[in-house]
């Protein structure tokens, strides 16, 4: 009844033949992850579904598509620039991480140790709330389809940021001369011990300030870095100085197993209670199927804009529109003095609601002054709509 057909927000469809193209990529392509093993982050995604309320149970229609969609954000590193670092944070780059006084938002972070190095540490904590952000969004539309990408992508960041190994600039033991520990433990070893991992149900809560969450959470996994390079010498002694017989994986798990299957049922239930949060943030909308769902009228498809999420932005946005049938169409962002800045240019787009990630940057790739924006969607029968967009520096 409501077929799924992945969109990918920051994918530009600019062909029908590109994205299938891209969606064969996103989901073909073996996982080059360094990334809790795939089966973790889909035991994540699928046990999130056995958290929810009651009120809110409909979601988990979908588990098998979240579950699927789980590690599309790794297989996405390979073809969508920027994705690579939304996955990690080496915050014990930052002295200001251990006196607690570490900024927060993304903007106060560029401007105490500029944009070069907070990229270059990772972004998962923004990373986080952009996802938040866009389910949010996805819900107020009741735009499941979208909704279901969203929440399957924020599974996956809250995943990877449970992992300590994702936490540190010693991300894969090379600091310490404990090469490979990454995916030693976050592949190998929970690849061994799937069942004991799984996350009984647990209660929700409601999250009301995401990324002050995340930075909260991280405190609470990061000292598992130091947990993780200790078994390691202590597993790696014990067998004689290898580092992949059963005797070394055997003693790893004894000395971190229980605090692995914390950690994941740790991001289970923050992944179901964002999820929950995000619903009840956009107005609690009822689920298709729900018994106090009214047969939704069929909407008349219409050639409009959505509102962008966020907004307003920095450093990039989703533009989402819709087309009243399909064809080509145009995406047009004029400036106030009505410049056009920057034209997206789509040879083919079904009918129906689309999403493109703008950058602020224009034609030529340089980076737009802060400011109103006027996004303006045109398509080829001449219909066209126009929506207003904030760029914030
Ligand atoms: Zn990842």
């Amino acid at each position: 009844m409501y077929p799924m057909y992945p969109m990918y927000p920051g994918v530009p469809k600019s062909s029908r033949k590109l994205s299938l193209v891209v969606l064969a990529l996103l989901t073909l392509l073996p996982s080059l992850a360094h990334a809790y093993g795939s089966s973790v982050h889909r035991m994540v995604n699928r046990s999130a579904t056995t958290h929810l309320p009651a009120t809110f149970q409909g979601f988990s229609q979908w588990v098998g598509d979240l579950e699927d969609f789980s590690t599309a954000p790794d297989e996405r590193k390979c073809c969508v620039p920027g994705e690579s670092i939304k996955h990690y944070i080496d915050i014990d780059d930052y002295p200001e991480f251990f006196t607690g006084t570490l900024p927060h938002s993304y903007a106060e972070m560029v401007a105490q140790y500029g944009q070069f190095r907070v990229e270059d540490n990772g972004t998962v904590p923004w990373a986080i709330l952009a996802s938040y952000q866009d389910l949010v969004a996805t819900f107020e539309h009741q735009d499941w389809e979208l909704a279901v990408v969203s929440a399957a992508d924020l599974g996956h960041y809250v995943a990877d940021s449970h992992n300590p190994m994702h936490l540190t600039m010693n991300y894969n033991g090379q600091l310490t001369g404990q090469y490979g520990i990454h995916s030693r433990h976050e592949s190998e070893m929970t690849s061994r011990h799937l069942a004991a991992l799984e996350p009984a149900p647990g209660t929700v809560t409601l999250i009301t300030d995401p990324l002050e969450a995340a930075f909260a959470w991280i405190d609470e996994v990061y000292p598992g870095v130091d947990q993780i390079l200790a078994a390691d010498l202590v597993a790696t002694a014990a067998a004689g100085g290898s580092t992949s017989s059963n005797t070394y994986y055997d003693r790893l798990w004894l000395e971190v197993g229980d605090e692995t299957t914390a950690w994941i049922r740790d991001a289970s239930l923050t992944l179901a209670s964002l999820w929950y949060s995000a619903w009840v943030e956009a107005g609690s909308p009822p689920l298709p199927g729900d018994a106090t769902d009214a047969i939704p009228a069929l909407a008349e498809s219409k050639t409009r804009m959505l509102a962008n999420v966020p907004n307003p932005f920095n450093p990039s946005t989703q533009l989402r529109f819709e087309l009243a049938h399909a064809g080509s169409a145009t995406l047009q962002i004029v400036d106030a003095t009505g410049r056009t800045v920057r034209r997206f240019e789509f040879g083919f787009l079904d009918q129906g609601l689309h999403a493109v990630r703008w950058d602020g940057t224009d034609q030529s790739g340089r980076r737009v002054a802060s400011g109103v924006y006027a996004v303006a969607v045109l398509d080829d029968r001449g219909a066209s709509a126009t929506g207003r967009v904030v760029l914030v520096k």
